[in-house]
């Protein structure tokens, strides 16, 4: 009774300070969800397509009640807020005035300062969080504003070491407070509870990991396990063992763009020119995992329906069946980009990888985006526990939460009984190149300060509705190039890094000599090349930078071999299984290349064939009048029925194929295909050796090797049936 008349002594009293404290910061919850609905209004303003204005009539519903499902993220933050800054509001009420708005506006207060530490800390560790070019760029200057010496330490103490001991007095706070409550017989039962908690907990974590790096195999697995890991646009000529060097080699960047990929390249067959037929996710992934050109498995741009799925599903026999068939567990494993297999899962009888990525997915991140509170403090396990959606947000599955997955598997006994096929597929080198600390500036210029600094500025709206992106892209200056250029490499570090926590996992359970570890992307990307802009997929203009992508593969008691003799992502199937000691079916068009790495068979290029994708951008070509096509929201609607996706109009399907460009490349010789508007085909010819960017069309002075490659590219076209090197130049290929 005395504990209890002292506590009253000392607190004001108890009931009223409380609630009034909660009041101050429901207060401030209530302005920021109020500025988060203002913010949320002026994006769907600025939007302007039909997609927007559709989003606002038909699915107005929808938007108010995700709206509504926000709102909890609010409470739970109130009460997490209460628990935190009690102790200074207690101890500022005690000071002079203490009625009910003293208290309110110093909760307010002590609410928003330590929401502007967490913001503080966004800036820091995921700046790609920060609405770009709204506010200035003055946030990144506040880590460079005190001296240079002093700045580590600084940020050490400011964001390791303060909120450390603010807990640790928040929690002595409040066992006092409840001690004088409670009793401290009690309150000692109450922590010996806690604690014994804690150890319950530390020990079941403890035993997981521990069983799962324990356990080894009775029986081995005869056949390899096969991993499959890509990166989406990743350039099979920028990385280390490539002969790339980034533009910065200071500091952290010394290790180039690629240290793990091109330490495990050193022991591994590495294929110099790997192509994909077309450039675009969803479909090269379908083909190289069908091992089809597009026009045979029928996925020819990005917005398949749900007929075309189902077509591909019952007329392909995709690797994943084909090993499950083996005896193999199949996987794909990804984030946003791997969001492909939800709707087209080829095979793999596990699909870990972000939800549809469709129009509900759009509204629903345009809503947890404006509510900055969600990705301020719910980015993290207990956040998509509580919204599982945020895993299907761009911004919020980061390339570690994939590693983690991945490995996480491995620990767990993966690979030691039953062999396994995964596809694991980040999109970090993806389009807008965004990257948290430290890789988007560990190659980029520190003097730059620019609209582009975490990501490239990107305008949907531009994509959607017209065709000037083209010319917008063509004027970006120098440093903007550079800085472009800059942030896809910190990107591919960013991969790097992935790749590397994978290995050392599979060295780690035993299983890197019983694995084949390959290393690819889906297609590559364009970055200011000679004649080309940024994107993919869009033509065959430039070298061979949108279709060429990495191919290292590590297989069990192989050595370092190279093979600059080219071959093209359909390959890759009928490769896999053949290693494997697996029958490929008769469907497959691919080639296998295992002889090549046993030496059984003698590497002899392929040619390459190619198509383009979706026309987002009609580029121009000189001297022709290319077909007309209407901008995206008029070519595509929103498919109710098939999980909201964008759907291409049927009556759509044909002009796009007929609008298609193609290509041809063999190894000396590159020939790309315009259809004209009146139905013409213009073509044009390069010779790669002495004109690599493609800038002189020489058909006029070669008109044999026109005549030849014309043959087969259209017989390719038209026929779908390809033309080995052998049957286009019978003579063997001109110089
Ligand atoms: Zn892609």
């Amino acid at each position: 009774m005395e504990e209890k008349s002292e506590t009253e002594a000392q607190v004001p009293r108890r009931v009223p300070w409380v609630r009034w404290m909660v009041a101050g910061l429901l207060l401030l919850a209530a302005g920021l969800y109020g500025v988060a609905l203002v913010a949320l209004t002026s994006t769907a303003d600025g939007m302007q397509n039909k997609f927007s204005s559709l989003a606002r009539s038909k699915y107005l519903a929808f938007l108010v009640w995700q709206n509504l499902r926000v709102l909890m993220a609010y409470g739970i933050l109130v009460v997490a807020a209460a628990v935190l800054v009690a102790p200074v509001v207690a101890r500022w009420s005690r000071r002079g005035a203490t009625g009910r708005w003293g208290v309110m506006w110093r909760a307010l207060s002590c609410g928003l300062a330590m929401h502007l530490y967490f913001v503080l800390r966004l800036v820091r560790e995921r700046p790609y969080f920060m609405p770009e070019g709204k506010f200035g760029y003055w946030w990144f200057h506040i880590f460079e504003a005190p001296p240079e010496p002093w700045r580590t330490w600084l940020q050490v103490v400011v964001f390791d070491f303060v909120p450390w001991l603010v807990l640790a007095g928040v929690v002595v706070w409040h066992g006092r407070w409840l001690t004088r409550r409670w009793g401290s017989r009690r309150m000692a039962w109450a922590g010996g509870l806690l604690g014994l908690l804690v150890a319950a907990w530390v020990v079941r974590v403890g035993v997981t990991h521990a069983h799962g790096t324990v356990a080894k195999p009775a029986e081995v697995a005869e056949r390899p396990n096969i991993l499959v890991i890509g990166s989406d646009s990743l350039r099979g000529d920028r990385l280390g063992y490539s002969g790339y060097q980034p533009a910065r080699s200071d500091g952290a960047a010394a290790g180039g763009v690629s240290p793990r990929i091109d330490e495990l390249a050193a022991r591994s067959a590495v294929f110099d020119l790997c192509m994909t037929p077309l450039a675009s996710t969803i479909e090269s992934i379908t083909s190289t995992m069908v091992s089809q050109y597009p026009h045979t498995h029928g996925i020819r741009q990005m917005w398949p329906g749900q007929q075309a799925v189902e077509r591909v599903r019952a007329n392909t026999e995709p690797l994943a069946d084909v090993l499950e068939r083996a005896g193999y567990e199949t996987a794909a494993i990804g984030d946003w980009c791997g969001a492909i297999y939800q709707s087209l899962p080829l095979g793999f009888n596990e699909v870990a990888v972000s939800n549809y990525d469709n129009f509900r997915v759009y509204m629903t991140q345009a809503v947890f985006l404006a509510h900055f509170v969600v990705p301020l403090y719910f980015d993290n396990p207990a956040g998509y526990r509580l919204y599982p959606e945020i895993g299907s947000f761009a911004q919020f599955v980061t390339p570690e939460v994939v590693t983690k997955r991945v490995t996480d598997r491995l620990r767990q006994g993966a690979g030691q009984r039953q062999p396994f096929f995964w596809h694991v597929f980040y999109s970090c080198n993806h389009l807008p190149y965004r990257s948290p600390e430290p890789w988007h500036r560990l190659f980029a210029d520190p003097a730059y300060h620019g609209k582009n600094r975490t990501g490239v500025d990107f305008d949907i709206d531009q994509f959607i509705c017209g065709t000037s992106l083209e010319d917008k892209w063509k004027a970006l200056p120098p440093d903007e190039v550079a800085q472009t250029r800059a942030l896809y490499d910190g990107c591919t570090r960013m991969f790097d890094e992935c790749v590397g926590k994978i290995l050392d996992a599979l060295r780690e359970q035993g299983l890197a000599e019983r694995t084949i570890v390959v290393i690819t992307s889906d297609h590559g990307d364009d970055l200011y090349e000679p004649g080309v802009t940024l994107g993919h997929g869009l033509g065959f203009n430039g070298g061979d930078q949108t279709n060429h992508v990495p191919m290292v593969m590590k297989i069990p008691a192989g050595g370092a071999q190279r093979f600059p003799q080219l071959v093209r992502t359909i390959d890759l199937a009928p490769t896999l299984v053949e290693l494997a000691g697996v029958k490929a079916p008769k469907a497959w068009e691919g080639q296998s290349f295992a002889g090549w790495l046993r030496g059984t068979a003698k590497p002899q290029a392929r040619p390459y064939y190619g198509e383009t994708g979706y026309p987002f951008i009609q580029f121009r070509e000189q001297g022709v009048k290319r077909p007309d096509l209407p901008p995206m929201d008029e070519m595509t609607f929103i498919d109710e029925s098939f999980h909201y996706q964008f759907v291409l109009r049927p009556e759509f399907e044909d002009a796009v194929v007929a609008a298609k460009q193609r290509c041809l490349r063999t190894v000396n010789w590159k020939l790309v295909l315009t259809p004209a508007a009146d139905g013409t085909r213009h073509f044009r010819l390069h010779h790669l050796p002495t004109d690599p960017h493609c800038e002189r069309n020489v058909a006029n002075e070669h008109p044999e090797v026109l005549a030849a490659m014309r043959k087969a590219l259209e017989r390719w076209t038209d026929e779908r049936k390809e033309t080995m090197m052998d049957g286009i130049f019978p003579d063997g290929e001109p110089e």
